[in-house]
């Protein structure tokens, strides 16, 4: 398809008086602009059924390679989980790194950037779009949830709690467990304030003066001090 799309502008090229000596101008190669001069509908039209060849060719090979996994993980059960628990630790240590600086950053430039005569806030904010911040907590999130229902799996194979306790838990609605306000702003059990500074939202929490962020379940594990099969039978 975006090949045709490219012929068309091609032929809108080609009914411009002296395209070639312009497009030489430009800096397109001899050979190119031989190439580009003896390109017609047929050939584009070769090219896209090889795309399309291609796709379905890849899609065969994906259903190959899901096989694959599932026989390896037949195979080496547990060593895989071990490799992948090393490898989302790693991960996870990354991410708290570059979080904590980002949040450490932040705090300088609010410091550095501060000025009676000047605001220079759209700077700091600007700056701190390029850390990404808010898409490595996500990430984070991801990472931490999936470490613990591999160091949980024993526990979740033998019927403690399920994958569907777990998405139970996950929804168990936040108002249950701590008095939200009608703008979802709540008092911070984490740290001691006054104003509410927790903020929630698609059951999610996010401090906005200490930092802290969660779901339900590590909420439920950090401020009543149980683990993470505790919390998730304590959330149905
Ligand atoms: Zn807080």
């Amino acid at each position: 398809m975006e090949n045709i799309k490219l012929q068309n502008y091609w032929e809108v090229v080609k009914l411009v008086p002296g395209y070639q000596h312009i497009l030489k101008l430009a800096g397109f190669s001899e050979k190119v602009l031989d190439i580009m001069t003896r390109w017609d509908g047929q050939e584009l039209e070769i090219i896209d059924k090889i795309e399309k060849e291609y796709r379905i060719e890849r899609l065969k090979i994906q259903e190959q390679i899901r096989e694959f996994k599932k026989e390896i993980k037949q195979e080496f059960g547990q060593e895989i989980t071990e490799y992948r628990l090393d490898f989302l630790k790693n991960q996870k240590q990354e991410l708290e790194n570059h979080l904590k600086e980002g949040y450490q950053y932040n705090q300088e430039m609010k410091v550095k950037f501060f000025n009676p005569f000047q605001s220079f806030e759209w700077l700091r904010l600007v700056i701190m779009d390029l850390w990404q911040l808010p898409k490595y907590e996500r990430m984070l999130k991801k990472i931490v949830f999936e470490i613990r229902l591999l160091e949980n799996r024993d526990l979740v194979q033998k019927n403690q709690i399920t994958p569907e306790m777990i998405v139970r838990a996950k929804d168990y609605p936040f108002e249950n467990l701590i008095k939200v306000s009608q703008k979802n702003f709540a008092l911070c059990p984490f740290h001691n304030e006054k104003t509410s500074s927790l903020y929630i939202k698609n059951n999610f929490y996010y401090c906005f003066g200490c930092n802290v962020s969660g779901d339900t379940i590590d909420f439920v594990m950090k401020t009543q001090n149980i683990d993470f099969i505790k919390a998730v039978q304590l959330l149905q």
